[in-house]
């Protein structure tokens, strides 16, 4: 069992057997979530995010079928109470970040308390920082009225630091790709990625991530540099269950070496000022940079590939769009310009959860790693 696993196994004992002691959890489905929030209320804050097509039968038949799969399979495992993680919230947070999701959650309120935070669509300017900053002291109010906990700002700092410490660990975890060979490439970074979303103490993440480094740093054979083509994947968030596209580059000779979705960098270099003076402007100053599709304009995804293509040294780029996902699905022409631009391959794929389309899939990845010969 590989390091993350393993700590996604401890994570859900620790869940199960901190639940009889009164342990309590909030659910979140977007990279917005303000998680010190939760922490600072003693609670963990768990991902909830669907990355699996078992339970998206059941979904449809409350939501429309040709709507995006992570949605499907998020509301599909609420409704069918499958998700231990969903099961065991005490709260769900979601947010207005894409239609799909915004009125998903209203549907969700039948099986669970869900807050919804109303997302400004925009990074910049005094007004969208006031009103998420607002938004974010709702967020607070309602955490501390289903917990029946009062939140100090000294608590929410204290949080502020283990969240940056835990994204730096990351973030270096994920940078030994800079490294020809990759150290941590394709299935093995996407399991260490989207498992550190699930630790019930972030201290453990940053343990399994200096862990992971040190373990394959030891069972590193020095043959020199590799010649398989180094892809980033980019685009909306993937998880174990919807890896196909990994695992296809990974079998068809390729490496993927970065991962800039929500489940991989967007978010590792966003910190939190501690010492501001009120930690919540401090949060609000720092979740609003996410650079998601769902932000009008968005130049910070297009800032932060460029920069990632450079420092990982990337050979081509695929741009993974789940079905019915409109804004990566648009912003995705923009993207497609950026990396020819910078004279490298480029290719979009859009597809979902199933296995349907993996031949096509097989034949378009490998004609792009071609293209890097
Ligand atoms: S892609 Fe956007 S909406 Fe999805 S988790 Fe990331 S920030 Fe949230
Ligand atoms: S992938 Fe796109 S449509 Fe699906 S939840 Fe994320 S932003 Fe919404």
């Amino acid at each position: 069992m590989s390091v993350f696993d393993q700590l996604r196994a401890d994570s859900m004992q620790t869940f199960i057997d901190g639940r009889k002691q009164g342990l309590k959890i909030v659910g979140a489905y977007c990279t917005y979530f303000p998680q010190e929030l939760a922490l600072a209320a003693g609670a963990v804050p768990v991902s909830l995010c669907g990355t699996k097509e078992d339970p998206i039968p059941a979904a449809e038949e409350h939501l429309p079928r040709n709507l995006c799969p992570l949605i499907k399979s998020s509301y599909g495992f609420a409704v069918t109470d499958s998700c231990p993680y969903f099961v065991m919230s005490d709260l769900i947070v979601g947010e207005t970040t894409c239609d799909g999701k915004k009125k998903m959650f209203e549907l969700m309120q039948a099986k669970k308390p869900v807050h919804v935070m109303q997302l400004p669509h925009v990074h910049e300017g005094e007004e969208a920082l006031t009103l998420w900053a607002a938004e974010i002291r709702r967020l607070k109010e309602r955490i501390e009225e289903v917990l029946e906990v009062t939140i100090t700002d000294d608590a929410i700092r204290d949080a502020i630091r283990l969240v940056n410490e835990e994204k730096q660990a990351l973030k270096e975890m994920l940078d030994t790709n800079k490294e020809n060979p990759p150290l941590i490439p394709n299935v093995e970074l996407l399991i260490a990625s989207w498992s550190s979303m699930f630790a019930a103490d972030k201290r453990d993440n940053i343990r399994a991530a200096k862990e992971l480094i040190a373990q394959k740093r030891q069972q590193k054979i020095d043959a020199g540099p590799s010649d398989r083509p180094r892809v980033l994947v980019t685009g909306c968030p993937i998880g174990l269950g919807s890896e196909k596209v990994v695992r296809l580059i990974e079998e068809l000779g390729g490496d993927m070496v970065a991962m800039e979705n929500c489940t991989g960098y967007k978010t590792l270099e966003l910190q939190a000022d501690p010492d501001h003076e009120d930690p919540i402007v401090a949060l609000a100053e720092k979740y609003i940079q996410t650079p998601c599709s769902c932000m009008s304009p968005n130049p910070g995804r297009m800032d932060l590939l460029k920069r990632m293509i450079a420092d990982f040294k990337v050979d081509a780029v695929i741009d993974l769009t789940w079905q019915a996902c409109h804004t990566y699905n648009i912003e995705a022409y923009a993207v497609g310009q950026l990396v020819r631009e910078l004279g490298l391959p480029y290719l979009q794929l859009e597809t979902d959860y199933s296995s349907s389309d993996v031949e096509t899939l097989k034949v378009r990845i490998e004609a792009l790693l071609e293209m890097t010969k």
